[in-house]
């Protein structure tokens, strides 16, 4: 706490950053880098943000989570890609008969 209250205050040193083009002289003190610093953690988020934009693809996502029951997790952790394999698979599967079912319904009540 006490290196975050100090955090680029004149308490952690610093030097002068002078402007090049109009010779303005201005203080800029040392961060701390504690990880819990917001002052210094706002840059490095900043920066994760971008980087993580540069690699998404230009569409749309959906998050998808799953729960596993505490047996399966030993076994999903040594065989990730068989797992999550099965497991999109079985999403889509449920989401296709719903999906199917709902327009069944709807069909039918617009019939009757
Ligand atoms: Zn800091």
């Amino acid at each position: 706490m006490t290196a975050m209250a100090r955090c680029r205050t004149a308490a952690l040193g610093g030097h002068a950053h002078e402007c090049s083009a109009c010779g303005l002289v201005l203080p800029a003190y040392n961060s701390c880098r504690n990880r819990h610093c917001p002052k210094c953690q706002g840059s490095a988020q900043y920066r994760w943000i971008e980087s993580t934009k540069e690699r998404l693809l230009n569409t749309s996502y959906l998050s998808v989570v799953f729960t596993l029951p505490a047996e399966l997790r030993p076994i999903a952790a040594r065989n990730r890609r068989v797992v999550y394999t099965l497991l999109m698979r079985s999403a889509a599967s449920v989401w296709v008969l719903r999906h199917s079912l709902a327009r069944a319904t709807r069909c039918r009540t617009t019939a009757e």
